[in-house]
C-alpha cells in the first residue's frame, strides 16, 4: 500500500522563497525562482515535481538539502530545520539525502566500484563493510560485472545505474532525482524508473523526482506538484491532478 493521508511528513516547505540576485547597478536583476511554496512530502512516497524549463523545479529540490539556501520561509527535513543553517549544521541532514542528476555526475577517474564506494568513505565505513555494501549495490543495479570499468566505458543507462547505486550507498532516507531520465531513450528511462521504484519499495526510501516529462510522472509518482513561474499551481495525487476535468 502507498503512504496514505495520515502518513508522516518527511519534507515540509512553509512559505519557502528563493530569490536570485545577479548583476550590479543598472544590470541588477532579481529572479524569484521559488515563490512562497508550501507543501508536504510524505515518508515513503514517490513525489513528482513537474513543470516547464525555468519553472523552479531544480531550485525547489536543491532547497531540500540546503544547496540553495531559502531567502525566506521554512524548510524542514525529517524534523530538522534546513533554512538558516550553516554548512556544518547541514552535514548530518545531507547524509540522509542522496541525489542523482541528468548528466550522471560520476567521477571519471574512479571505477564503477570506486564511484559507489566514495560516499561510504566519506561516511567513515570500514573497508570490509564498504566492500560488502558496494557488491550488494552493484548487484541491486545489475552492474556486478562492471565493477572495474570506468564511466566512459558505460552506456548512458549504465552510468545512471551507477549514479543510483552511489546515491543509495550510505542508506539515505530521501533520494532526489533531478531530470534523471532526460538524457536517456525511452527503454533506458523505464529501466531507471524501475530501479527507483524498487529502491522505494524495498528500502522504503522517499523519492523526490523532478521531470518535465508527463509520462514519467504519470508512471511513477504517487503525488505530484505542478510548478509554473516559481509557484506550485497544483498539487495532489497524480491520478487526480492529471485526470480530465
Ligand atoms: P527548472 O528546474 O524548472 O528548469 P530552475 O530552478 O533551474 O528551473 O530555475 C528557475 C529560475 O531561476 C530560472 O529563471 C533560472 O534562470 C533562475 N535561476 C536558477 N538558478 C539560478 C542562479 N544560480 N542564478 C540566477 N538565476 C538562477
Ligand atoms: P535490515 O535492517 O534488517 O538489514 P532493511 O530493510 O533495513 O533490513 O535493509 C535491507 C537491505 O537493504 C540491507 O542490505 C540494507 O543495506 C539495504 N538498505 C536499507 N535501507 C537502504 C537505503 N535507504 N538505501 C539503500 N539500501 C538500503
Amino acid at each position: 500500500a502507498r503512504p496514505g493521508e495520515d502518513a508522516e511528513v518527511i519534507v515540509r516547505f512553509d512559505g519557502a522563497t528563493k530569490t536570485f540576485v545577479t548583476g550590479k547597478g543598472k544590470g541588477r536583476r532579481e529572479v524569484t525562482a521559488v515563490d512562497d511554496v508550501t507543501l508536504n512530502i510524505r515518508r515513503g512516497e514517490i513525489y513528482g515535481v513537474i513543470g516547464y524549463s525555468g519553472a523552479g523545479k531544480s531550485t525547489l529540490v536543491r532547497m531540500i538539502n540546503g544547496l540553495e539556501p531559502a531567502t525566506s520561509g521554512e524548510i524542514e527535513v525529517d524534523g530538522r530545520r534546513v533554512d538558516g543553517r550553516t554548512e556544518e549544521q547541514l552535514a548530518p541532514i545531507r547524509r540522509d539525502i542522496g541525489m542523482i542528476f541528468q548528466q550522471f555526475n560520476l567521477f571519471t577517474s574512479r571505477t564503477v566500484a570506486g564511484n559507489v564506494e566514495y560516499p561510504l568513505i566519506r561516511a567513515g565505513w570500514s573497508k570490509d563493510k564498504r566492500k560488502a555494501r558496494v557488491a550488494e549495490l552493484l548487484q541491486f543495479v545489475g552492474l556486478s560485472e562492471r565493477a572495474g570499468n570506468y564511466p566512459e566505458q558505460l552506456s548512458g543507462g549504465q552510468k545512471q545505474r551507477v549514479g543510483i547505486a552511489r546515491a543509495l550507498a550510505a542508506q539515505p532516507k530521501i533520494l532526489l532525482a533531478d531530470e534523471s531520465t532526460s538524457a536517456l531513450d525511452p527503454e533506458t528511462t523505464q529501466e531507471v524508473l524501475n530501479l527507483l521504484r524498487r529502491a522505494n519499495r524495498e528500502f522504503g526510501i522517499t523519492v523526490v523526482l523532478i521531470t518535465h516529462e508527463m509520462d514519467v510522472v504519470r508512471s511513477i509518482a504517487d503525488r505530484v506538484a505542478v510548478m509554473d513561474s516559481g509557484r506550485v499551481v497544483e498539487e495532489g495525487a497524480t491520478a487526480q491532478v492529471f485526470s480530465a476535468p
